[in-house]
């Protein structure tokens, strides 16, 4: 088995090497992750100038430094390396719950091999400021791919990690709250800027994302490419049918 990790914080990320870490336990790993941070980059990929690779041997991995997207390592991966069997991303430095899936570099990385007729496992877990405990979360990134490994009609999945794990947890997308903030701040010149932030929701519906990792546990919500909303193209199709 082939696992290609990919993630949007950039190849030198502590991140990465954590999950390539667990992901030399399952299969042979190598390493395709921008050379700089795109996160909140979602699912852009580069169209108007040509992308390079460069080998950067990191903890032990077969690694290649790309200068583009999350989206793009991912394609430009899959395309160098043949026979991937499974794409993994992360482990994000910030979780990617709710409606942050939007502008997910790390999902759209997952998102990219779905695309591609692969699978595709996104892992993003919270920072309060410090760096993430990954020995902590190890076991619990162990234990997810046991179980998804074995989940193989599962083509795309969004892991989500508390800092400390008490359990796993299947869930949904909470869609009801939007989490996104313009911040407004002064430069040192005294002029006004504006930060795009997020800020706390509360409230959060049960079974959801953000419900879980609220609760300690492993969030696991299996996702699918379709966003069609097939209840309004039913009713729509039967109240305003459109004649050719
Ligand atoms: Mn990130």
């Amino acid at each position: 088995m082939r696992i290609l990790i990919a993630n949007d914080d950039g190849i030198y990320s502590p991140g990465l090497l954590a999950l390539a870490d667990v992901a030399r336990d399952f299969a042979e790993v190598r390493i395709y992750a921008p050379d700089v941070e795109q996160s909140s980059m979602g699912h852009a990929i580069t169209h108007s100038r040509p992308i390079s690779l460069h080998r950067t041997p990191i903890g032990g991995f077969e690694a290649y430094r790309v200068n583009g997207t999350p989206a793009d390592c991912v394609a430009l991966g899959v395309h160098m390396w043949e026979r991937v069997d499974l794409v993994l991303s992360g482990i994000n430095l910030g979780s990617n719950i709710g409606n942050a899936m939007w502008h997910s570099g790390t999902l759209a990385a997952a998102k990219q091999a779905a695309l591609l007729g692969l699978r595709g496992i996104a892992f993003s877990t919270p920072t309060a400021g410090g760096e993430p405990d990954f020995a902590r979360l190890r076991p619990y990134v162990v234990r997810v791919m046991e179980l998804l490994i074995t989940e193989p009609s599962l083509s795309l999945v969004n892991v989500n990690l508390p800092p400390a794990p008490a359990g796993l947890c299947w869930t949904r997308q909470s869609v009801r709250q939007y989490d996104g903030r313009v911040v407004p701040g002064k430069d040192p010149m005294g002029r006004t800027h504006y930060w795009l932030t997020v800020a706390p929701v509360k409230g959060v519906e049960e079974g959801t994302d953000r419900w879980a990792v609220e609760r300690g546990l492993v969030s696991i919500t299996p996702l699918r490419l379709d966003l069609t909303d097939q209840r309004e193209v039913t009713r729509l199709v039967a109240e305003r049918p459109l004649r050719p």
